[in-house]
């Protein structure tokens, strides 16, 4: 026989059933439970108890739970284990349900979704990044990829035809991506983002566009552009996704702005991690570029500089405008201190208002808003009038709110509490009615300790106390000895409670007072909720212009920052143009100088004189493993990154002619993950290059043929140099060990032979990290090898190869195979046998234990072991 489910549980499968594809959090009282297999999941996600209550057609139900106050500590472990979280609250009071009868349930649903793409709290974002959703919609052979940062408001849109999606995915890094499109599963899961599928509806673009206009209130979308249907559907969808997961509490979207495809320099994935942008190649942020230069100070300035380094500019007036309010930073270091010590009081403007939006926020939220004004006019007053462009534009965004930083600051005490719902954060003088009520409140505290004195002698009790609990309210206590006293006066002292060792009363006035103080309590608290709504109200009014002041600000910050690092590392203002120039003069890595400065260890800087025309060239690096090869060629593609970023770049000079695509490879890194062979990917990689480089594009290859056997290696670096220096036309700086390649100078144009010094003094190698001019001579691969620990034997044996092989080389060039056939068998040799001598101090040493050994006995055991030397 199946039992009925409860008609608690059959409102919580009903709930369930809503909302699939998510753990349901439904509310009971202080907890969020969880049953059936959202239980079994969850239990073993966050590492809780699983327990069991009441069952469902004969089985018991798995329960397990969360406490409300912790729940947020929760769901961050859960959204980041993969799952998404809907919210089912209590919507009435629990005495309401009862009311309508003993069966009836309180009324649930569900508030909201959780979900990777869609988190506004503070503890579960990161302050120093964004936190993106991301749709992609494909009609016909349109692409189109539009993206949202729902904490800040951020909302942008680009067209994107399908083999530039993991690129972009890849510079945006969104922790969400909605899509309808089939088979992009891995491509998605490899960005490091969470697939949501929705179905196609949700991707219609005509109702997308109805979609937008309605969330603007506009008749027309040309105000913001003209989009594509694709635009339109992703667009469409995302907002669409943001109704059903917000529950209809739309958060506040920036107008979505159009990005052009060609306004960025492009780098691929593969490129972003090769170069650790932002993320190091363990994973993390440290030992990234981002993490070695980050400055800034507030996190919407980190977040600035992390989309900056993300998408360099290929638009030379704002790279010139950027590098213009940099240069004046470093150019009056008063100003930039003064600025920086301004900013780090700026509190994060972005995410206060987006929690604001919906109705998240609480009065700290609205204090952020205050001192982020309040700074943000005083930055703009410190900003001189002739400041350059960025800087004036930003201090023009920062002016004009005075009216709404006066309501604030006359509305909030200084240091508003967390949460709206205990009050206390309307500062006195606002608002007659509330201090009133308050002094109503507050008097009648005051009163009570007089009732307390007045009831005393009235007893003549002297320990008589007036006390408050949540079940009784405000009592009279005293000691069961006492008691005998006031039980006596049965009309002034009523009876309510008998504890094991006190007594308690109350009286007519005491709790007609009481009724007053709650009453003015309430009455407090209403007025605060109301005033917090006016000031939220009055802050959402201006919200577009507070995002602007929050966007200035990040500008302010991003630009001392640059300068900060500027004039404190010795950076100089690099000269962007529109050649096809590439001259660094003493050039640095930023992150292996900051790595070998924590050692006290000194970088040596190196020049790189690609070309200053309109020739493309390539340079040939050669040189020994360890020599620094791989150091020289990333720090020109991060010198190109941070050109086009608009900062100051490590050099001592600078001229970069304007960079369409980066490519960064690494010959032979495993890939084991994704199960395809090293030689593979490596090649897959060259491909991508060979096949998109355009004439403007900075080109990087380290080691490229490494996969595979020495000729085969060979002659497919071979052959991909000649394609770059014939075909793609572009800049390139190609790092190999095939010192056969260093021919190729000879015949082709405008590739030159460059090799990273080592000396050689007694046999071993010494690296000097200075590039150079020409080709190496040799690779040194044995000398290396040495220093890395390899026996002594197998380094002897492996320089009798060498020099065979050379020795053949020169003589006409006989296979290796037939050289090595004449060359004597390896033979192991066994380690010499130790000195006499030193095995009987050996073995003297061995019978020693120092615990034992009492001074004097020491003492005569080093004569002994001295003797015996
Ligand atoms: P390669 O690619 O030639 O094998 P790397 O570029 O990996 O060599 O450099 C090896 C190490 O040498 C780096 O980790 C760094 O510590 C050091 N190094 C590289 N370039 C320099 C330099 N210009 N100045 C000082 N140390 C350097």
């Amino acid at each position: 026989m199946t039992d009925q489910p409860t008609p608690m549980m059959a409102q919580y499968l009903a709930i369930r059933d809503a909302n699939p594809g998510a753990l349901l959090f439904y509310r009971m009282g202080d907890f969020y439970e969880m049953f059936f297999d959202d239980a079994v999941q969850a239990a073993a996600a966050l590492d809780i108890a699983l327990t069991k209550r009441g069952t469902h057609e004969g089985q018991p139900i798995p329960m397990c739970g969360v406490p409300v106050h912790a729940a947020e500590s929760y769901l961050l472990t859960l959204i980041r284990k993969g799952f998404r979280v809907a919210i089912a609250e209590q919507m009435e009071d629990p005495a309401e349900a009862k009311k309508r009868g003993s069966k009836s349930v309180v009324a649930r649903d569900v508030v909201r979704l959780v979900t990777p793409g869609t988190l506004t709290e503070e503890s579960l974002l990161e302050a120093r990044r964004h936190n993106y959703l991301a749709a992609f919609a494909q009609i016909r052979d349109d692409g189109a990829l539009a993206w949202v940062d729902i904490s800040t408001g951020a909302f942008q849109v680009m067209e994107c035809p399908l083999p530039r999606l993991a690129p972009e995915l890849a510079r945006l890094a969104p922790r969400e991506v909605l899509t309808c499109v089939a088979g992009l599963d891995d491509l998605i899961a490899d960005a490091g983002a969470a697939l949501t599928d929705l179905h196609t509806g949700a991707f219609d673009s005509g109702a997308g566009a109805r979609r937008l206009c309605a969330l603007y209130g506009v008749e027309t979308l040309d105000g913001f552009g003209s989009f594509t249907r694709a635009e339109l559907a992703a667009m469409g969808a995302i907002v669409d996704y943001l109704e059903m997961t917000q529950k209809g509490k739309l958060p506040l979207l920036r107008p979505p702005v159009r990005e052009r495809m060609g306004g960025t320099m492009q780098i691929d994935a593969a490129t972003r991690r090769n170069l650790e942008l932002t993320q190091a190649l363990s994973g993390g942020r440290d030992g990234s570029l981002l993490a070695a230069i980050d400055r800034t100070v507030t996190a919407p300035g980190a977040r600035l500089l992390e989309r900056r380094i993300s998408a360099p500019s290929r638009d030379l007036g704002l790279i010139h405008a950027r590098q213009d309010a940099v240069a004046a930073l470093v150019d009056d270091p008063r100003l930039m201190s003064d600025l920086r010590a301004a900013l780090s009081r700026v509190p994060d403007m972005d995410r206060a208002l987006s929690r604001l939006a919906l109705d998240r926020g609480g009065p700290r939220d609205l204090a952020a808003i205050r001192a982020g004004l309040t700074q943000g006019a005083a930055i703009a007053e410190r900003l001189p009038r002739d400041a350059p462009e960025v800087l004036r534009v930003a201090a023009a965004d920062l002016l004009g709110h005075d009216d709404l930083i006066d309501l604030l600051d006359d509305a909030l005490v200084a240091e508003p509490p967390l949460l709206a719902r205990d009050g206390g954060f309307v500062a006195e003088g606002h608002d007659d009615d509330l201090d009133q009520t308050r002094r109503l409140r507050d008097e009648g505290r005051g009163v009570i300790a007089g009732m307390q004195a007045e009831y005393a002698a009235l007893a003549g009790i002297g320990s008589l106390k007036i006390k408050h609990n949540n079940v009784l309210g405000y009592f009279i206590e005293t000691t069961a000895t006492h008691a005998e006293r006031m039980l006596a006066m049965p009309d002034r002292f009523i009876h309510r409670q008998t504890t094991a060792n006190q007594i308690r009363f109350t009286t007519v006035e005491l709790s007609e007072l009481e009724t007053r103080i709650l009453n003015a309590r309430d009455r407090a608290l209403e007025i605060e909720r109301g005033v917090f709504d006016r000031l939220r109200t009055a802050i959402l009014d201006r919200a577009p212009q507070i995002g602007q002041a929050a966007r200035a600000l990040a500008e302010i910050d991003l630009a001392a920052a640059f300068a900060d690092i500027a004039s404190g590392e010795g950076w100089v203002r690099p000269r962007v143009d529109d050649s096809r120039a590439f001259v660094i003069e003493g050039g640095r890595h930023p992150v292996v100088e900051h790595a070998l400065k924590r050692k006290a260890d000194s970088f040596v800087a190196n020049d790189c004189h690609l070309t200053d025309g309109e020739t493309p060239a390539i340079w040939l690096l050669t040189g020994p493993n360890m020599a620094g090869k791989s150091t020289f060629l990333r720090q020109n593609a991060l010198i190109a990154v941070l050109a086009q970023a608009g900062a100051f770049v490590p050099a001592r000079a600078a001229h970069v002619g304007l960079v369409s695509q980066l490519f960064s490879r690494v010959g032979a890194a495993d890939d084991l993950a994704r199960g395809r062979s090293t030689f593979m990917v490596e090649m897959v990689e060259t491909a991508a290059i060979l096949n998109q480089a355009d004439d403007r594009a900075l080109v990087i290859l380290d080691e490229i043929g490494r996969g595979t056997s020495t000729w085969d290696g060979l002659s497919i670096a071979w052959a991909v140099m000649e394609h770059l220096h014939a075909a793609n036309r572009c800049r390139a700086l190609f790092a190999t060990h095939y010192h056969e390649m260093t021919a190729l100078t000879a015949k082709l144009d405008g590739v030159e032979n460059a090799t990273v010094a080592v000396r050689e003094w007694e046999g071993e190698v010494i690296f000097l990290h200075e590039v150079r001019k020409g080709a190496a001579d040799r690779s040194y691969g044995v000398q290396v090898a040495r220093l890395a620990g390899l026996p002594t034997a197998v380094v002897d044996r492996a320089r009798a190869v060498l020099d065979a092989l050379e020795s053949g080389e020169r003589q006409g060039g006989a296979r290796p195979a037939a050289l090595i056939d004449d060359l004597p068998l390896f033979r192991a040799v066994p380690p010499a046998p130790a000195p006499a001598k030193a095995s009987a101090l050996d073995a003297r040493l061995k019978a020693v234990h120092p615990d034992t050994l009492s001074p004097r006995e020491a003492l005569e055991l080093v004569y002994e072991l001295k003797s015996l030397s």
